[in-house]
């Protein structure tokens, strides 16, 4: 791609860093940003900037709050007892969006990956598996989405706490293998909360 100008090729550029972005898009939307008002890409640059520099993880889930302690584990009527382990912020929006479940999340922050790199540290999972080994907890639930990598987790995960007098469970697959929770439409993925299984059941069926 010939630009006209080393300004316009930078931001084409640096757009194009974004996934699922080429540089025929990106080249759009920076043509875009400049038919608008300037105080357009003011705005845009602003809120990328200020979401960068002041989003926080929760203390106690790990999803992405504005605050040290997010709104779901701050909410006196969820159940604390009840802790559905999903690998990111997105999968908490979509059972959020279902209505059907009242207890609290714990966000890994992905999965175990041994192909792109990703262990056990990286995740969130040490101080899941304290949390459950207080002892406060009932019951586990494990909604990863059903792919080798989300298996995989889901297991590592129970050999830790499969001592522990703790239920586990999985969601109920009406969701087909290798769906990601987020695309799920909210009845089936309701649907799959409410009629969760025991983990060891689903071990079985594998
Ligand atoms: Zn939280």
């Amino acid at each position: 791609m010939e630009f006209s100008s080393k300004l316009l090729e930078k931001a084409v550029n640096e757009m194009a860093q974004l996934p699922g972005i080429g540089k025929r898009t990106a080249l759009r939307l920076v043509l875009h940003l400049l038919k608008q008002p300037e105080e357009q890409t003011q705005y845009l640059s602003n809120a990328l900037l200020n979401m960068r520099k002041d989003i926080k993880f929760c203390k106690k889930c790990h999803n992405i709050s504005d605050t040290d302690v997010c709104d779901i584990c701050a909410n006196s009527t969820r159940n604390p007892k009840i802790i559905c382990v999903v690998e990111d912020v997105r999968d908490v929006m979509a059972i959020e969006n279902t209505n059907q479940f009242k207890g609290l999340y714990h966000v890994l922050g992905g999965k175990i990956s041994p192909i792109e790199g990703i262990g056990p540290s990286q995740l969130t999972i040490a101080s899941l598996v304290e949390k459950v080994k207080s002892g406060d907890i009932e019951e586990v639930i494990f909604a990863l989405s059903s792919t080798i990598e989300g298996d995989t987790t889901n297991f590592y995960i129970y050999k830790q706490i499969k001592e522990v007098d703790v239920k586990t469970s999985t969601i109920a697959r009406g969701i087909a293998v290798g769906d990601e929770l987020e695309y799920a439409d909210e009845v089936t993925l309701g649907r799959s909360i409410v009629h969760r299984v025991p983990f060891e059941n689903a071990l079985k069926n594998n």
